[in-house]
């Protein structure tokens, strides 16, 4: 997969056991070593994600209109009494609610609450088998986001050092503060997974804490009407886009691939539109995790988005980040933000007009990174960073090509060193023009240098 274009792995905690997952992570790390490939690792903390105790391996069918009992446990579901593996089930839900059932393929309405159970009939049926995740709506949920298992799972990746950390059912900024890691890069990267109808209503603030977004469209979709989805995704995209902040687009890209050779023609268009979105990055779920040819689809997938990009409005988009940057900063006015939009703005239009081979970003964090490749240039961007988890950090930026450099020194040396170095890997070469960016002022959240130099 990683041969085929997979630039990150996600580590999904709701399935399989915490050492599993370490042992994977573990192997990412070798594979990526061995083919000297800067590989991302994140790991995705469930939340109170709920799940229905077990139909079984062969599973049932619920039949719309059928009615079914639920009650909290954790022995076995059937057709006719569905246990969730959650104790606050019957506190917090009420007549007229809707629990889904995966991803939301199946659907019941709550017909009664009596106290001991609820009773529900099935508007949309199908077949249930293992233990599918239980969507009821996120503001009946007594329990908040991280959970005490979240927060183990945490302190175990990050003492294997993790590169991002992704967080379920986000509700407001404060739950990603409750997170506790240190700043990146010397913590994870936060993602933050908008998939509940308050981190839809909190967008900016939870935005603006977190170090990058995804567009959890599982649980979004089953939370906010489905029609609402695709201008929620554009929306929450062009937040993260005004703030240099890179969104994930996810789940059910390729779904169909889970089974076969090719992805539907809507879901080519998806990935497509998802790219002309903004998206910074797509991912696949079940597509890899237990499909049949998880290596094909990755392929598809990088081919798709080869395509996609090579047909990408730049001018346009352009236009677009720059009325977004300046409806941004209406409400904040931070002078750090202002210098870093205009000369990242500048950089990429200097780098068109003289026809650049390279944007050469010096960055200690990525931020100068993040904030040039909101612009989607034509023109390369190479990411020099002195640090290897930065550099990881940076497989879900849009196009940055991340490179080491031996440290962050002064500002001419680190040029010279990062020159060299592209040279030497044959990303430019004698004569041509390079932009150079980087952020070496007061803190690392401005991008303070803009040079235009000729490669001797
Ligand atoms: C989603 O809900 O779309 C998602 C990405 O989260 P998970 O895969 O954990 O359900």
């Amino acid at each position: 997969m990683i041969e085929a274009g997979m630039d990150a792995v996600r580590l999904n905690l709701s399935h399989g056991t915490l050492e599993e997952a370490l042992a994977v992570h573990q192997r990412v790390r070798t594979l990526a070593a061995e083919l000297d490939r800067p590989v991302g690792t994140l790991v995705d903390l469930p939340g109170p994600k709920i799940r229905a105790a077990s139909f079984g391996r062969d599973g049932v069918n619920l039949e719309d209109g059928q009615r079914v009992r639920l009650e909290p446990g954790q022995e076995g579901s059937t057709d006719e009494v569905i246990q969730v593996d959650y104790p606050g089930l019957l506190g917090g839900i009420e007549v007229g609610d809707r629990i889904s059932f995966g991803d939301g393929g199946i659907d019941l309405e709550v017909t009664d609450a009596p106290g001991d159970r609820l009773e529900a009939v099935v508007r949309h049926g199908g077949s249930l088998t293992g233990r599918p995740g239980v969507h009821v709506p996120s503001e009946r949920l007594a329990i908040s986001t991280p959970t005490k298992e979240d927060l183990r799972v945490l302190d175990a990746f990050v003492e294997a050092g993790v590169d991002m950390v992704a967080l379920s059912f986000v509700r407001s900024a404060h739950d990603l503060r409750r997170l506790g890691t240190e700043p990146h890069p010397r913590g994870p990267l936060v993602v933050a997974k908008i998939e509940t109808r308050s981190a839809v209503e909190n967008l900016a603030a939870i935005v603006e804490a977190a170090g990058a977004v995804m567009i959890a469209r599982g649980d979004l979709g089953i939370e906010c009407s489905i029609e609402e989805l695709p201008h929620l995704q554009k929306s929450i995209i062009r937040e993260c886009i005004s703030v240099g902040r890179p969104a994930i687009t996810a789940t059910q890209m390729l779904e169909s691939m889970v089974r076969t050779a090719t992805p539907t023609r809507a879901e080519a268009s998806d990935v497509a539109n998802a790219i002309f979105d903004g998206s910074s990055a797509v991912m696949l779920s079940g597509e890899t995790a237990t499909g049949s040819d998880p290596v094909n689809v990755v392929a598809t997938m990088a081919r798709l988005c080869a395509r996609a990009d090579a047909n990408f409005d730049v001018e346009g988009w352009a236009r677009l980040v720059s009325r977004l940057r300046s409806g941004a900063q209406n409400g904040s006015g931070h002078r750090d933000r202002r210098i870093t939009d205009t000369m990242t703005d500048a950089a990429w239009r200097v780098a068109q007009e003289v026809g650049a081979s390279a944007i050469v970003c010096l960055t200690r964090t990525g931020f100068t990174v993040r904030a040039v490749a909101r612009y989607r240039p034509r023109t390369p961007i190479l990411g020099f960073t002195p640090d290897e988890r930065v550099r990881r950090q940076l497989s879900v930026s849009w196009g940055a090509m991340p490179m080491a450099l031996s440290g962050f020194a002064d500002t001419e040396e680190m040029m010279r060193e990062a020159l060299a170095s592209a040279r030497a890997e044959g990303h430019v070469r004698h004569g041509d023009i390079v932009v150079v960016l980087a952020g070496v002022g007061r803190g690392s959240r401005t991008t303070d240098v803009l040079r235009v130099i000729e490669i001797a």
